[in-house]
């Protein structure tokens, strides 16, 4: 049974309690069996029985649950590093998209890519995320906008989850905008999403979830009530992309629908944040969106001391997040959003697994769950978000394995 010694704080991010409270535990010790942990405490503390198993040893260093990013477009085709230099000159995100640029170019570079290459890029993508802690990762379709184009991206996430380590949650983001072809169509394309794309993918087990963008230029809210509702029917949960460039009523409808999850909320009314709280519907932050559009962000501190809970993600995507560093999300979001780093930790942790549905299993060390652990270089949590390095995570377990462990870690039994 590996043992972890030597962590100067350990964070276990409880399920239940408020978000306010990580349950630290000073000069802690960690267990786990196979791909479960099975004690968590003060070393001083630890049972007999664990004192000749093989240890490693943390040297001081925080270890925290193994991160959730429960928002990210992580399968697309291309880049929009030309869009760069245009959006710094004042091109607003809908003017960029209005000329042709924006989704739809990343909708043509996705429909072109092949399979093969798709899965390429993704595991990249999904290798550079493990080496930042985290293990669990929601990942939406939307770039495909067609039958073919749809299901290859859910593939490709089919695929990985057999292939890489990190676990994988997929999204159906087929109701992402209304492609070019059905511009003056829209009914078609309602139809297309309810009739085909969502039996095909839910027989197929191809997506746990179906999201929408609930915003002018993208879907109504009455349009998103018949979609998600046909979602429900074939047994897929639901998350709303709501109110992230105007308040459109997608707060509320999360909550009508007793959505998992309601993303972005830049502009939720004070009205949506109470029908959320009231719905117990996780509102999902995403800094690193509001740092590269210039955007505003989430309201966190009212929303937290509203009773709402607050997951921070990445919402990874190469128009408007094209950056996976989610423990740099969690410093933005103390220093944008007004939350404490106990707040922003649990956010990426215990929240963010209970918006993907996975909070029984994910997010929290405690026994019973998934060993899913990593060991961040810094004495405890406030030095690790203030401090903001490149990268502090200096060792990962994934599934009770060790997944990436920098060298210089002294390892034997019972140390
Ligand atoms: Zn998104």
């Amino acid at each position: 049974m590996p043992v972890l010694l030597n962590i100067s704080q350990l964070a276990i991010c409880p399920v239940e309690g408020p978000q306010s409270d990580a349950g630290f535990v000073n000069n802690a010790a960690l267990v786990w069996q196979g791909e479960e942990i099975t004690w968590v405490g003060a070393s001083s503390e630890l049972p007999d029985q664990f004192h000749s198993e093989p240890a490693t040893d943390c040297g001081g260093r925080l270890v925290i649950p193994g991160l959730v990013d429960c928002h990210t477009h992580l399968c697309f085709g291309g880049w929009r590093g030309d869009e760069f230099d245009r959006r710094l000159r004042g091109a607003s995100y809908q003017e960029i998209a209005q000329s042709g640029g924006g989704i739809m170019s990343t909708v043509s570079a996705t429909r072109n890519a092949s399979f093969v290459s798709l899965v390429q890029k993704t595991r990249e993508h999904l290798d550079g995320m493990l080496q930042l802690g985290i293990t669990t990762v929601e990942c939406k379709s939307g770039y495909g906008l067609d039958v073919k184009a749809e299901l290859k991206q859910l593939e490709v996430y089919r695929q990985l989850s057999e292939q890489h380590c990190i676990t994988l949650v997929p999204t159906f983001l087929g109701a992402h905008v209304v492609p070019k072809e059905f511009q003056n169509a829209r009914e078609a394309y309602i139809q297309l999403l309810r009739e085909n794309l969502i039996p095909t993918i839910a027989r197929r087990k191809l997506a746990h979830f179906c999201d929408i963008f609930v915003e002018d230029g993208a879907f109504k809210p009455a349009e998103a009530r018949q979609i998600l509702n046909t979602a429900k029917q074939h047994g897929l949960g639901i998350k709303i992309h709501a109110d992230q460039l105007s308040n459109g009523g997608g707060a509320l409808l999360a909550a009508e629908l007793q959505a998992v999850s309601a993303e972005h909320l830049e502009y939720v009314s004070a009205e949506g944040i109470h029908a959320l709280a009231q719905a117990g519907v996780v509102a999902v932050s995403l800094p690193l969106a509001s740092l590269f559009l210039r955007e505003k962000y989430l309201p966190a501190r009212q929303m937290i001391d509203s009773g709402v809970r607050v997951a921070v993600a990445t919402d990874f995507n190469p128009g408007s997040a094209p950056s996976y560093h989610l423990p740099l999300a969690l410093t933005l979001a103390c220093l944008n959003q007004g939350m404490h780093p106990t707040e922003a930790l649990m956010g990426a942790t215990t929240i963010a697994a209970r918006a993907v549905n996975m909070h029984h299993i994910a997010g929290s060390l405690r026994p019973g769950y998934k060993a899913d652990i990593a060991v961040i270089d810094a004495p405890n949590l406030n030095h690790w978000l203030y401090h903001f390095k490149d990268n502090s995570c200096v060792g990962v377990v994934k599934n009770g394995q060790w997944a990436h462990r920098q060298s210089g870690f002294a390892t034997g039994p019972g140390l």
